[in-house]
């Protein structure tokens, strides 16, 4: 089964209106075609409109976060159908900075999906385990309870809406990469408990890899069975970057075509 790459970038707390406009242009001027490759870019909630409104057809338009809520009392709160309302595709949830920094518990994640999924968003659910627990040999076990959170709402329907990415912490933002036999080794994981539940589903759903991703890198990755393409996050903050793993892709995907 072949299943279409995916490059998405996840800007975090970086970037103004000015720097979008400015990456949007260089990376048109690329001039790259990344037909058959879907690329996604996660920006801050306020920056969703102009990236919607400035990128070409080509971008997928993501955030960062959804709100578990649909609406009400929820002071700074933004809901699913609010991202869907300003053109928002993809959504980006229980990020490992999420779960630390704002304590997002596996039933938030959860619900989270659900309001993602409800309003026909593309939730990328992340998973991964921390340095310590790799250590401790508990890198599988972290995974599987993260995965469990969402397992029964994901189906052959949706399945092709829906990623999974695997960014182990250890190597998110520390140019600690996994190598690409550490990242199949756990893809595979993923898949299989996936496939415990529906075979069909699982073939169909994307696993990314996370973590330290870049141009010299990513091909390597991007060419294990499991791994259907990355989320990139310092990578993606200059169009130049980000290019050189959409590149590698591209090469992948490639390569896999003519074999
Ligand atoms: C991320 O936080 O999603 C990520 C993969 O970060 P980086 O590429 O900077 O390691």
């Amino acid at each position: 089964m072949m299943r279409k790459l995916m490059v998405a970038g996840n800007w975090k707390l970086h970037g103004n209106q000015a720097m979008l406009r400015q990456w949007l242009a260089d990376f048109d001027a690329f001039d790259e075609s990344l037909k058959g490759l879907d690329v996604a870019l996660c920006v801050p909630y306020v920056y969703v409109p102009l990236l919607k409104a400035a990128a070409a057809d080509s971008i997928i338009t993501g955030a960062q976060d959804v709100s578990a809520h649909d609406t009400g009392a929820h002071t700074g709160e933004v809901s699913a159908k609010m991202l869907q309302d300003v053109g928002t595709q993809l959504v980006l949830i229980g990020h490992s900075e999420r779960r630390q920094d704002h304590g997002e518990s596996d039933d938030l994640v959860r619900a989270k999906f659900q309001q993602a999924l409800a309003q026909g968003l593309m939730p990328v659910v992340c998973v991964g385990e921390s340095q310590q627990q790799r250590e401790q040999g508990e890198a599988f076990a972290v995974i599987e309870r993260q995965l469990k959170a969402v397992i029964d709402l994901l189906n052959v329907d949706n399945a092709a809406q829906c990623f999974i990415a695997y960014e182990p912490i250890w190597a998110i933002g520390t140019g600690l990469t996994a190598s690409a036999e550490q990242a199949q080794e756990v893809h595979q994981f993923i898949r299989s408990q996936l496939a415990s539940k529906d075979v069909t589903m699982a073939r169909q759903i994307r696993l990314l890899y996370g973590g330290s991703c870049k141009g010299s890198n990513a091909f390597e990755l991007f060419s294990m069975p499991d791994v259907d393409g990355g989320l990139i996050g310092g990578a993606s903050l200059t169009a130049e970057d980000f290019m050189a793993i959409c590149q590698q892709a591209k090469k992948q995907l490639n390569k896999t075509q003519s074999s």
